[in-house]
């Protein structure tokens, strides 16, 4: 098996030529650009030269002493976004802003300087080599309209290997898009999990990309073994968020979980209550340090998401670490009558084995003393035999819905629909949608 080449990427951004990268050497530059980043935050960034108080690079003498520094979250960057800049506005290159999400009702801005955008292209062009090469056509069903945007990075970066990337946006019409794939003879796709799915079991089999990238939202393992099924194709995942300069962690042939952009971010895994550091192993709250960011450096981030550390090492023979396939949000956890708690993930990999499902939306709302879970399920042939009793068994392998349905605490309604529900055009992130009042749930 090939050694992931991001290992030899970050060797030569850390230096180390002339002898294999070690581990060490990658925790020693990491050290050196935490201790860079505070002394910048600190001296340039308004906001973090009042979070982080009587802090600086010189309480950085390993990385274990990161953990003394307070975290910055979503509300923080909501508030007052242009107080995290360590530039002028007239150095930013791009702005992304992101929707507003539950109740804050302010957006979040992300600020990226021309060398954040070129420190992210490159990673794109170490990541997409995994699976794409000199000559291939790629197809990315990403936004990529405005310069700087995700799919516009993407392009630039395969340019970088040869290979033509062909920025379509997410899908909203499945013919279109497959008979696209056949007449521009793609060989690599990129876009969110349910979406390609969706286009695979439309496409009788036909206009067979060689291999895979899922990225933009958590990747369950059942939309993996689909895809594989029904193209024969090699599926990759990828892990990022705007926060992170897009790009955070790519997998490598071994199949096992990301290997993290190492030179430019620090990961770490927390208790998501306590907020203490988990060891290698242990499932907690993903939260990263930007070790080279310009316009914008975050000090452990706290990003929402649910992951954890494979303790042992890759098969590729890496001395970078490997993070297991994130599990998904940890506000997705929710909470049903009788004290089970049931995800958008759980859901994922009980349903999407159907082979006849292309997509599914989910919501719990509460009906008299009980909790009432709705799915409406888009099925490729809604009318077929059987589809309404393969849904509800499926649903009863997922251990909260199995009790909570045997207690009288759970009704689980189905709606089927053909043809399909129309492809959304949108890679938002999929969740169990909670519609009850929290005072009113036991
Ligand atoms: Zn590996």
């Amino acid at each position: 098996m090939k050694i992931t080449p991001l290992q030899d990427w970050i060797a030569a951004r850390m230096g180390t030529h002339g002898h294999r990268l070690s581990r060490a050497d990658v925790e020693r530059r990491q050290l050196l650009g935490l201790r860079e980043t505070v002394r910048r935050a600190s001296a340039e960034s308004r906001f973090y030269s009042a979070h982080l108080g009587q802090l600086s690079e010189a309480d950085i003498h390993s990385l274990d002493d990161l953990h003394r520094f307070p975290f910055t979250t979503a509300r923080d960057l909501r508030r007052n976004p242009y107080s995290f800049l360590c530039v002028s506005q007239g150095n930013i290159s791009r702005v992304v802003t992101l929707g507003t999400s539950g109740t804050s009702g302010e957006p979040k801005r992300v600020f990226f300087t021309s060398e954040d955008l070129e420190s992210t292209i490159d990673f794109f062009r170490q990541g997409m080599s995994i699976l794409a090469k000199r000559g291939d056509r790629v197809l990315i069903l990403l936004p990529g309209e405005r310069p700087g945007s995700v799919g516009d990075l993407l392009r630039e970066a395969l340019r970088r290997i040869g290979a033509q990337g062909i920025v379509h946006d997410p899908v909203n019409d499945v013919p279109g898009t497959l008979k696209r794939m056949a007449r521009e003879h793609i060989g690599v796709l990129v876009g969110a999990p349910a979406q390609v799915l969706s286009l695979a079991r439309q496409s009788d089999g036909k206009s067979a990309p060689r291999s895979i990238l899922l990225s933009t939202d958590h990747v369950p393992a059942a939309i993996v073994e689909a895809l594989r099924h029904i193209w024969n194709c090699e599926v990759f995942t990828h892990y990022g968020m705007t926060e992170m300069g897009y790009g955070g962690g790519v997998e490598c042939g071994a199949h096992r979980g990301y290997h993290m952009r190492e030179a430019d971010l620090c990961f770490e895994i927390v208790h998501p209550e306590t907020g203490r550091p988990e060891p290698d192993g242990v499932m907690g709250e993903v939260v990263f340090t930007t070790l080279t960011r310009v316009g914008m450096p975050l000090i452990r981030y706290r990003t929402g998401d649910l992951g954890r550390f494979l303790p042992d090492a890759c098969p590729c023979g890496t001395v970078l670490k490997t993070m297991d396939r994130i599990e998904g949000r940890i506000d997705g956890r929710v909470p049903i009558a009788g004290g089970s708690v049931l995800t958008i993930a759980e859901l994922d990999e009980a349903l999407f084995p159907m082979d006849d499902l292309l997509d599914f939306e989910a919501s719990i709302s509460r009906g008299g003393n009980r909790d009432l879970l709705r799915i409406e399920l888009s099925l490729r042939d809604a009318g077929k035999r059987g589809a309404r009793d393969r849904a509800l068994d499926a649903l009863r392998t997922v251990p909260a819905i199995r009790s909570a349905e045997l207690r009288g605490d759970l009704l689980v309604t189905l709606a089927l629909r053909a043809p399909a529900l129309p492809a959304t055009g949108s890679t938002a992130k999929r969740t169990l949608v909670d519609n009850r009042n929290p005072e009113r749930v036991s």
